[in-house]
């Protein structure tokens, strides 16, 4: 009798789902750093909250637009002393100028300017006011020395390539402090992982089809703490006489790269490298971008082009599917 009641409880358990239960993840979504954020936390509420406030603080520390951060305030006097974390990410950010060769470029913001972006009042500047903004474009334009940054006159900087990378990485730097058990933070096109999905599945993460950004061209499953990081053509443009203008240019030319790639995913450890190297292997083109991959060892690439082709470069491979690619090998 005991044995046939064990029977049915366990049964019941079983089709109820019950039974030794996972931790469920909060989650929660907000607008910052001018994108859409979503989190998904498993382990106290409370750090939900803590997240967000990390967010709003680095956004309010990082924001070339909002008046009285340190950028808004770098740029408007031409110095500033700034925060520890800003200094920090500005000392990355011209790191990874310095190793890209200067494809990423934090000094980009005269001509981000000119073409219109932070304004929304797009325009498509003359040969004169190309020229005029990329003579205030260089890293060799601003200086940093400790926590006081300097900048030539008429220069500015703009760390909206590389911001969202840093903000993901020191949010999961400081779950995994604080005890969460897990955590996908997806911030705009900066995804970041803390640790493995506690269900053991592994975590998926969809690459944006450019021509339908709203579905997946290819999914990259993976395992552990990890950044994912995308910078395509299609995250942010105008239209004018039937030509796309796209948000990432060029610092040789001042103009939105055209090279035939549509979109960088990179995959690192790194959220900050993860989201600097996306934006600049999107500037170099597939053939320079592939030979840096080469030629480094802390990251992994997917590349998409203009024909609909997907290359992934040897670490890459084994993780994507749902897709047909060509495998770049070392
Ligand atoms: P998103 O911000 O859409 O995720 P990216 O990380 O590629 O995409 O960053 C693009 C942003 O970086 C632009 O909106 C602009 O503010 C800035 N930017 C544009 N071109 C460059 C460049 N060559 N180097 C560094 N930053 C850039
Ligand atoms: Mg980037």
């Amino acid at each position: 009798m005991k044995k046939w009641f064990a029977a049915v409880l366990l049964a019941a358990l079983v089709l109820t789902g019950c039974g030794p239960k996972q931790p469920e993840a909060h989650e929660a979504q907000l607008f910052a750093m001018d994108t859409l954020m979503s989190l998904r936390i498993w382990g106290d509420e409370v750090l939900v909250t803590q997240t967000e406030d990390t967010l709003r603080s680095l956004e309010a520390l990082l924001s070339a637009t909002s008046e009285d951060s340190d950028i808004a305030r770098l740029n408007r006097d031409g110095t500033a002393e700034l925060q520890p974390q800003t200094a920090d990410l500005l000392q990355q950010a011209l790191d990874c100028a310095t190793r890209t060769g200067g494809a990423f470029d934090p000094t980009v913001y005269p001509l981000v300017c000119l073409w219109g972006f932070p304004s929304g009042k797009y325009h498509v500047p003359t040969e004169a006011e190309l020229t005029g903004a990329l003579a205030h474009t260089g890293p060799q334009h601003l200086q940093l020395n400790g926590a006081v940054a300097a900048l030539d006159a008429g220069c500015s900087v703009d760390l909206g390539g590389i911001a969202k990378g840093y903000a993901a990485e020191r949010c999961a730097h400081q779950l995994e402090e604080t005890g969460a058990q897990a955590a996908m933070l997806s911030l705009g096109g900066n995804v970041q992982t803390v640790d493995s999905k506690p269900d053991g599945t592994a975590w998926q993460v969809g690459i944006a089809d450019p021509n339908d950004p709203s579905s997946a061209i290819a999914v990259v499953r993976f395992t552990g703490s990890k950044a994912l990081v995308t910078s395509g053509d299609y995250q942010r443009y105008f239209e004018q006489d039937g030509v796309r203008y796209h948000h990432i240019l060029d610092p040789q030319t001042g103009r939105p790269v055209q090279n035939g790639l549509r979109s960088v995913t990179i995959l690192a450890d790194s959220g900050t490298l993860a989201d600097g190297l996306s934006t600049a292997l999107f500037v170099m083109g597939l053939e320079r971008a592939t030979e840096f991959w080469r030629a480094s060892s802390d990251f992994e690439a997917v590349f998409i082009t203009e024909d609909g082709m997907i290359y992934a470069t040897e670490g890459a491979a084994p993780l994507l599917t749902d897709c047909t690619f060509t495998e770049l090998k070392r």
